[in-house]
């Protein structure tokens, strides 16, 4: 039976920074994209997004918006919003290298691709305290380098459970040294660690915390369990980060396995290349670094050159 159903040059699955930005250069290099989105941007807590040059305190579904009116500009992307790509797999019946399943509103359509760029980021799980969702993205953040500035020389927590707290007071205290490193009650800091860090006049307190305080997103203070209150103006939580791939697990069990590091994101070469031919990933889904919007954009606009490349089996790099 023939299958005459439109083959895309490529799919890009996840419509942040990166998936936006490589949709775009894949557009002008004339191929033709189909764009998945299920619209649950990472960054939806917070009011503004800084660092983003011409673009520095801009709210982020603006952001978003922006870019895509921008690729409404081409007639060669098609773009699903509110839908979620379910698996991918290898396409043997047809021309194509894989099959997409796409979970679209009341609607299952599956759509075929030479190329697929995973570019879905993370999901998060914060510290759990009651009212911690209240204040993320509002007063408590977890990118010093997108959200200190503002924060400069305030009364700081940073909340975390992970044994990479050491580090993150560190950097945290550029932006302010009246620091306070709240471990809840989990082993975070070591001795010798929190001599170093006391050194700075930086605190560890190892007591559980109770819940935040404050009123309308801004916190006053971090309440432990046994009622004392460390008054706060603004803080940091270091969450879990979970690289969203589960839709992947298809392909190995077609026999291409993929690469992931171990804290679950997908491993690529500098190129964006995972270890399946044909399946690429930028963004915060890919191996770590800066978790960036500017960073995740300039990710999508290398893959798509070199997804370009890749497709015509161009081997130059510029
Ligand atoms: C509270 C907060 C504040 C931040 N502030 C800043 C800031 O000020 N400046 C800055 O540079 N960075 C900031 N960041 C970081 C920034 O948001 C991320 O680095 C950036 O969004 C990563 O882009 P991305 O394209 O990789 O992923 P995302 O922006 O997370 O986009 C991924 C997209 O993929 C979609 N998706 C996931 N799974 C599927 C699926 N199966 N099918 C279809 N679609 C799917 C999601 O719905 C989402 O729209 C902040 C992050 C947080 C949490």
């Amino acid at each position: 039976m023939s299958d005459d159903r439109e083959i895309f040059d490529c799919i890009v699955v996840g419509a942040g920074p990166a998936g936006l930005s490589a949709a775009l250069n894949l557009a002008r290099a004339r191929a033709r994209v189909l764009v998945i989105d299920s619209n649950r941007p990472r960054n939806a807590a917070t009011l503004l997004s800084h660092g983003f040059m011409t673009r520095d305190g801009v709210p982020p579904n603006e952001l978003r918006r922006l870019a895509r009116e921008e690729l409404d500009r081409y007639p060669e992307i098609e773009v699903v919003q509110r839908a979620s790509v379910r698996s991918v797999r290898r396409e043997w019946a047809t021309d194509a290298a894989f099959s997409v399943e796409i979970s679209e509103r009341a609607r299952e359509r599956v759509a075929l691709s030479h190329a697929v760029l995973v570019s879905t980021g993370l999901r998060e799980t914060l510290p759990a305290l009651p009212s911690i969702r209240a204040y993320y993205g509002m007063s408590v953040f977890s990118c010093a380098v997108c959200d200190g500035y503002e924060y400069s020389n305030h009364p700081l927590a940073l909340i975390g459970e992970t044994d990479d707290l050491y580090d993150r007071a560190l950097l945290i205290a550029r932006w302010s040294g009246s620091l306070t490193v709240f471990t809840n009650g989990a082993a975070a800091v070591t001795g010798g660690e929190e001599s170093a860090l006391a050194a700075r006049g930086i605190r560890v307190e190892r007591r559980a915390i109770d819940d935040l305080e404050g009123h309308r997103g801004a916190i006053s203070a971090v309440r432990l369990v046994d009622g004392d209150r460390i008054p706060v103006t603004g803080g940091f939580v270091r969450p879990l980060w979970h690289p969203v791939v589960d839709f992947l697990a298809a392909l190995d069990e077609d026999g291409h396995v993929l690469d992931f590091d171990a804290s679950g994101h997908l491993v690529t070469d500098r190129d964006g290349r995972t270890s399946v031919p044909g399946i690429y990933a930028a963004g915060d889904v890919a191996a770590p670094g800066p978790q960036q919007l500017i960073v995740a954009a300039g990710a999508g606009a290398r893959v798509a050159a070199i997804i370009t490349h890749d497709l015509l089996g161009v081997t130059t790099s510029h």
